[in-house]
């Protein structure tokens, strides 16, 4: 038997349902924020996540799914290295959204100088070649926003709230959410503070683990993050974020928060939040749902170089994505069923002989924009009733020669099993009425 590949899943019936139900949720939410959706191309070239995501972070140098056509395998295996290939023919599955949405926004020229900031959400699929495990995929979704071209610290506040409201009406409880902020500074005072966070971790060599020298050259705020136990009890000693910020990032800083608090958004500051991409400055935030065991389920910040990283005029601009596979696990945890029950539907039964007479009722119906369904395998009037149950249907449509020669058909309430007559002619009136 066919097997998907390991860390994907299937979507379908309820869980595809819930997917769903994100994306409407996220249509309505951020729709009165003012956010168009936009859709990327699920491959792009390399170059465009190097340069936004960052060469030194993991998700780059370990998780990205290259793709490459057939014929350049065969050339790359005889040539035995990918720098052999154009930057055009490198290409990567994206691992997140926002790289492939300010390539766009560059590529188009969303925001033009001068012009209005430009609000996008996105909704698909993203890719990384981590080991599976709970929360944990190679293929899975997220649903995420890009706000291009806005400075001021009430649009980092907007997008907090908007990310807050949103965790809300998908029925989390609001007391759950933790959600956690930090500034990072920005390109006048991010480099001296890398700098003392680098020293910090070379003066402490002996105590830290292989990867955090790695890091300490490469990444230095990513040992923060750090896996093990010994690593982290290091680190609380190391120079914190908010207290290296210039004037600039503390007065925005200061402003966020003070927005957060007159919207009434709880929150913790975590100095040591840095998230794992290269391109935040300033603002960051992650949120958990305590107690879910499944990590944070949604995160984001500032990136006002990212523009000009893929290529376009300096230009501001913030986002989150959240995902949807741990958002569904962490809502179950509460009770919450985020795809709820199937629609309800119709279903048309008949005995063998009126056949035809289903044909045009259901499709009637279904123009009407009723959820309907029929026999196709040649049951009989039994085992179209046992059948209709199966679906869940709420009302039967009976048709008999009796009811066709009369021009009408029997209505049967699957649950009370009250049965009515209506005319043919006005079937699809007389379901709706009963539907509602
Ligand atoms: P990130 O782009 O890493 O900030 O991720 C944003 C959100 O996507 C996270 O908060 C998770 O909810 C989700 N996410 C990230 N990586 C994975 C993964 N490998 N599997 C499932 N969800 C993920």
């Amino acid at each position: 038997m066919a097997q998907r590949v390991q860390g994907t899943e299937d979507l379908y019936g309820s869980y595809m349902r819930a997917w769903q139900r994100m994306q409407d949720v996220a249509r309505d939410t951020f729709g009165a924020y003012g956010f168009d959706l936009i859709e990327t191309p699920a491959i792009e070239q390399v170059a465009t996540f190097v340069h936004g995501i960052g060469e030194s972070t993991d998700v780059v140098r370990k998780e990205m799914f290259r793709v490459y056509s057939g014929a350049l395998v065969d050339q790359l295996l005889a040539r035995g290295s990918e720098d052999a290939l154009k930057a055009k023919q490198r290409l990567a599955l994206r691992p997140e959204g926002t790289a492939g949405v300010v390539r766009a926004a560059v590529q188009n020229n969303f925001v033009p100088q001068g012009g209005a900031p430009v609000k996008l959400w996105y909704a698909g699929p993203m890719f990384r070649g981590e080991r599976p495990q709970k929360g944990r995929l190679r293929q899975f979704h997220q649903v995420g926003v890009e706000w291009l071209g806005a400075s001021d610290p009430a649009s980092d506040a907007e997008c907090i709230i908007m990310l807050m409201r949103y965790f809300e009406r998908l029925g989390f409880a609001p007391e759950s959410l933790s959600l956690s902020i930090n500034s990072m500074g920005d390109a006048a005072c991010r480099p001296a503070y890398r700098e003392k966070v680098r020293s910090f971790i070379l003066d402490h060599a002996e105590e830290m683990c292989a990867d955090c020298l790695e890091r300490a050259e490469l990444n230095p705020l990513r040992a923060f993050d750090c896996k093990n136990a010994h690593c982290r009890e290091v680190m609380a000693d190391a120079p914190l974020a908010p207290d290296n910020l210039c004037d600039d990032c503390a007065a925005h800083y200061a402003q966020v928060k003070r927005y957060l608090d007159e919207a009434g958004i709880s929150y913790v500051e975590d100095p040591t939040l840095v998230r794992g991409l290269d391109y935040y400055t300033r603002t960051v935030f992650e949120v958990e749902v305590e107690g879910s065991g499944v990590g944070a389920i949604g995160g984001g910040g500032r990136y006002d170089g990212l523009m000009e990283l893929e290529g376009g005029k300096p230009t501001p601009g913030l986002g989150f994505a959240v995902g949807f596979e741990r958002i569904a696990l962490a809502l179950q945890g509460q009770g919450v069923e985020l795809g709820g029950e199937e629609p309800e539907c119709v279903y048309v039964a008949c005995t063998p002989d009126q056949r035809e007479a289903v044909f045009s009722a259901v499709l009637a119906l279904r123009e009407a924009g009723i959820r309907t369904e029929a026999d196709y395998q040649g049951r009989s009037l039994k085992s179209q009733f046992k059948q209709a149950d199966k679906f869940g249907a709420r009302l039967c449509v009976v048709l008999g020669p009796d009811e066709v020669a009369a021009g009408v058909a029997t209505l049967r309430d699957m649950s009370s099993h009250e049965q009515v007559q209506v005319p043919l002619g006005n079937l699809s009136s007389s379901v709706a009425e009963r539907l509602n």
